[in-house]
This record gives structure tokens, sequence and C-alpha cells, in this order.
């Protein structure tokens, strides 16, 4: 049998069986395929066999909500709530930086921090959205991505594409990414757009995913408008179904979560945003227990301040134990499987990856499992969740392609990134100075 791509001696884990764990295994690449997983070594020549003794071979990891080209605001206004953070700063600085250049560069650099710390896969929400796709397939990462709309004017900040539709309507069939619907949340996008963009996804069959409930504030507010909270609203306005993807709900009531579970919403979760930004800690242990799908995402890389789905993992199990005063709630393997296979159910993706199937896309992450905050090991799974960091995964493989070797990034140049951040990042500070010695 002819792989292209050899592990050896691979600790496995997320496998069909979802938790189970393989040791000293072998496993084959033909193409961009998974084609073997056992204990001989497979007949055949192989153009590249890599040895995982020491190591954690695992699915690459999907982070389902985030807004890649948003890096290059990192760090440029924290500690504030969601809504001054958008009104006072992110909006009048994207106003002035939004262009092709600079999403692309901002794309990058996310795109860079997501396969170092072992995504495969990433949902995204921004303008531009055919720039990142460039960039996303140049570095041979999967993504699933759509048009941001806002139709509401904001303060400072309004954006109405035209072309949305048009790209949702297309799946190139060389690209890796996948189409999606990004209306920006029911806040920011008008009652006829929500309802024609939910039109577009039902006539082409593809997922909406938006901003549901992120805020108390936000809540309130559509309350005073419509008498009713998100959830029901969008509910009213047949928005809510098994195809639309909600991501944040922190606010929810016993009411909403009912009505989520029947329409079988899927739920992203990005605990690490929600707490920076204060916004509140969604009720994960309720949504569980009413049967909905939930995968994780950290949210875009200026509200977190980081793209890493390890931290993101232990964050969440932390969190809900913590809160719910249980230790028992989100154990290492069922946070595992939200940032893998349950990603991918979410995404409309789990036929072709989130597990180490055979059959499935070889989207394969190896992590030293060798430094010495992971010594000993005892169950890989509470290493990856518990004790791992993004900085311990080492290559990385996406359909198939080694995208990171031995820590160093094949399809991306790195440094030049940095270089033209450092540039840029002088500008913004400037304008940013200049904006605030206005007021
Ligand atoms: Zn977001």
């Amino acid at each position: 049998m002819a792989s292209d791509i050899l592990l050896m001696n691979a600790t496995l884990i997320g496998l069909n069986g979802r938790t189970a764990v393989k040791t000293g295994s072998y496993l084959g690449i033909s193409g961009d395929t998974i084609t073997y997983i056992g204990t001989k070594k497979p007949s055949g020549k192989f153009a590249k066999i890599i040895d995982t003794k020491g190591k954690i071979v695992m699915p690459g990891l999907i982070n389902c909500h985030t807004h890649s080209p948003m890096s290059i605001y990192r760090g440029l206004a924290d500690d504030t709530s969601l809504f001054e953070w958008l009104n006072d700063h992110i909006w009048p600085v994207e106003r002035e930086f939004i262009n092709e250049s600079n999403i692309e560069l901002a794309s990058g650099i996310s795109i860079a921090e997501m396969i170092r710390s072992g995504t495969t896969t990433f949902s995204d929400m921004y303008f531009h959205s055919d720039i990142t796709e460039k960039v996303a397939d140049e570095a041979g990462i999967r993504s699933v991505l759509g048009e941001a709309v806002i139709d509401i004017p904001a303060p400072v900040f309004r954006v109405t594409e035209d072309h949305w539709e048009k790209k949702a309507a297309v799946k190139k069939a060389e690209s890796l990414s996948v189409p999606a619907l990004v209306p920006h949340s029911p806040y920011s996008c008008s009652k006829d757009m929500l309802k024609k963009m939910k039109e577009v996804s039902k006539k082409n069959n593809i997922l909406i995913h938006t901003h549901i409930s992120e805020t108390r504030s936000e809540v309130e507010k559509l309350r005073k408008e419509t008498g009713r909270s998100p959830v029901e609203y969008l509910d009213e306005i047949k928005f809510l179904d098994s195809d639309t993807i909600a991501v944040h709900c922190v606010i929810l009531s016993d009411s909403d979560i009912k009505i989520l579970a029947k329409r079988q919403v899927r739920i992203v979760h990005c605990p690490q945003s929600n707490l920076k930004l204060g916004s509140g800690v969604a009720r994960i242990r309720e949504m569980l227990d009413s049967g909905l799908l939930i995968g994780l995402g950290t949210d875009g890389p200026a509200s977190n301040n980081t793209l890493d789905m390890f931290s993101e993992m232990k964050t969440a199990s932390l969190l809900h134990k913590g809160v719910n005063e249980d230790p028992l709630l989100l154990p290492a393997k069922q946070v595992f499987e939200m940032a893998t296979i349950r990603g991918a159910e979410v995404l409309g993706l789990d036929k072709i990856t989130g597990s180490i199937e055979k059959g499935k896309k070889a989207d394969i992450v190896i992590v030293d499992a060798g430094s010495i905050h992971m010594t000993p090991m005892y169950d890989p799974y509470s290493h990856i969740v518990y004790s791992a960091k993004g900085s311990d995964v080492e290559t990385v493989i996406i359909n198939g392609r080694i995208v990171m070797e031995n820590r160093k990034l094949l399809t991306i140049k790195e440094e030049a990134l940095k270089k033209k951040a450092a540039i840029l990042s002088v500008n913004i500070r400037n304008f940013k100075k200049s904006l605030e010695g206005k007021k």
C-alpha cells in the first residue's frame, strides 16, 4: 500500500471511538486522506516517515469563531466593555485601516498563529473575506468564510456589502474554504437583512453564523425595541434552525435555551472573550443538558487576545467547574471533543475532519509531550487540555500537506509578516492618538 506520509510510534487520540488512546501505531496518509491506521507497518514506499515517539498525535483543532483580520488591533484597547471597545476603539480605527493589503497582512498573522497552535480549521467573520480566503488557501489551512454584513448604521462604522450573496453561492473546487453567511448580529442587522440572508442560506444550503446574546446591554436594548430577547426575536422571524450557528449565547433565559434546543441551533462558546469583555459566563451546563451541540471558538485576536485553542479548552473546562461548583463538569475528554469533532459538527465538516479516521482528510497535529510541564504522562487527554500550550505543537498536517514541521512554518513567511505589522502598528497607534486628541 502506498502512502505519501507515514507516522510511526504514534500515540493517537481523537480517533473514531472519539476518546480512545491507541499507542504504538502507524498512520498512513495518501494524498489528502488518512489511508491507514494500525499497529503493523504498512507495506509500500513513503515519501516521508515521521517518528512520533514521545509525542501525541491528534486531530487538528477547530476554531469555530474568530475574526482573523483583527490581529493588527491586538492589544490596542483592552479592559473595556464590548460596546465601549467597539464604539470608542475598534470601529473608528477599522474605518480607517480596513483595506485589502491590511486584511491580507492581518489574516496572515492570525493564520500563522492558528497553525502554530494546532488549529487546522477556522470559521471567520470579517470584511474582504475573499482576501482571507486567498491567504488561507496559500497557507493550506481549512476555513469557513463569509462576508460580514452590518446594515444598521453604527455611530462610526457602517458596511453594507452587496456581494455577500454572490460569494455565498460559490464554492471553488480548488479552495479549502467553505462558504457561509455571516450577518454580524441581530442588533447590527435589520430584520429585512436577516430574513433575506436566511432565504439565501436555505436556497444555497449553507450555514449562517451570527453573534447572539453576547452581552446583557444588547439583550436589554433589543427587549426595549421589540419586547423580545434576541433568541425570541430571531425565532419569531424564523431565523433559527439547524443551519444556524449561534456564537456566544451568554445571556440566555430558560425559555431561550428551550427555543435554541427545539430549533437545534449549533452553539459556539468563546469563554475567554466573554470573560475578558466582562460579558458573563454562558450557561453551558444547561445548554449541554438540553442536548445542544457546542463547539469552541477563540473569538477575534483583538478581544481574546490569542487564538490558542489549547488555552481556550482549559479555560472552558475550569470556568464551568468553578462557577457551577462542580469539578465533574466539562471533563478533559469532553472539552477535547468540543475543540475537535463537535466543532467539526458545528461547522458541518464532521464527514471530512475533526477526528483521526481512515477515509477522513489528514488534518493532524503532532504535539511534543516530552517537555517538563508534560512529565510524566498518564492520560494524553488530560495533558492536552490541562497541561499543554499551543507552543507545544511541533508539526501540523492539513489536507495531507505538512504546513509546519518541527515548529517551522512551511507555507507562511512569518518574518515578513512581523516586519510589516511593526510598520503598520505605528500608523495605527498614531491614528488612534490623533482621535483621542480630538475628543
Ligand atoms: Zn465574534
